[in-house]
């Protein structure tokens, strides 16, 4: 039996003492609650105790969980954080607050032309392959600046910042290795002139990494919800 309060409250205390140890205050970091696979439910039991930003990888399931959760929009954020095709930037622009995984300008180009004027702007991070080889999505480091620039003069989307996951580790010290190479890419684009103030990494696994490294949201799903079926 999993209890998503008493889950939330684990990881809200895990982030409190990352938080203590790194010297940052609590407040620097934000929680997204990452309910892909799960029901509508078990996100409403998570509304209950607190949490208001949710994580979705699959576009049709995020889409049919936001609307038997309509009830609930205003006080939401919906953050999609899987792959997204061309074809469905459409939905994606209507219906989320946030996109996490942009990694070429005509996603961007098509999310900025495609969001309803009276949302306001979609708030945007790029993708970054961290681990070279050994994942398969995201920009290539080196890609980052010129994309991002690119990104940052679209009228409808507003760029915060950049997203990666890394290769999974079980060592403390070296899952630091490629949250440090995303930090230290957001400091180059800063250093450019962007104003850019997030860093999404770190999950259930690795999150006091993420932390000790900068992260600025955390992408926590197994740790909330448990083991997905
Ligand atoms: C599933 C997923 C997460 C959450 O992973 P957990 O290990 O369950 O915390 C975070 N980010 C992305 C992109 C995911 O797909």
């Amino acid at each position: 039996m999993t209890s998503v309060i008493g889950n939330l409250q684990e990881v809200r205390s895990r982030i409190a003492s990352a938080c203590a140890s790194a010297g940052r205050p609590v407040q620097a970091v934000t929680l997204l609650a990452v309910s892909k696979t799960q029901g509508a439910a078990a996100v409403r039991e998570a509304v209950a105790a607190g949490q208001q930003a949710f994580g979705e990888n699959y576009v049709q399931e995020a889409l049919d969980k936001i609307a038997a959760l309509a009830d609930l929009r205003a006080q939401l954020q919906w953050h999609l954080i899987g792959p997204l095709q061309s074809n469905k930037t459409r939905v994606v622009a209507a219906a989320f607050d946030w996109v996490h995984s942009v990694d070429r300008l005509k996603i961007a180009q098509r999310l900025s032309e495609q969001r309803p004027p009276h949302l306001g702007p979609l708030q945007l991070c790029l993708q970054v392959n961290v681990s070279g080889e050994a994942s398969k999505s995201g920009v290539a480091p080196a890609d980052v600046p010129a994309l991002a620039q690119a990104v940052a003069t679209l009228p409808h989307v507003t760029l915060r910042g950049l997203m990666s996951i890394p290769e999974p580790v079980a060592d403390p010290l070296a899952q630091r290795v490629p949250h440090r190479a995303l930090r230290e890419l957001l400091a180059r684009l800063q250093a450019m002139g962007l104003a850019l103030d997030t860093l999404s990494m770190g999950m259930s696994a690795d999150l006091e990494a993420a932390v000790a490294e900068g992260s600025t949201m955390l992408r926590i799903g197994t740790a909330i919800f448990g083991a997905r079926g």
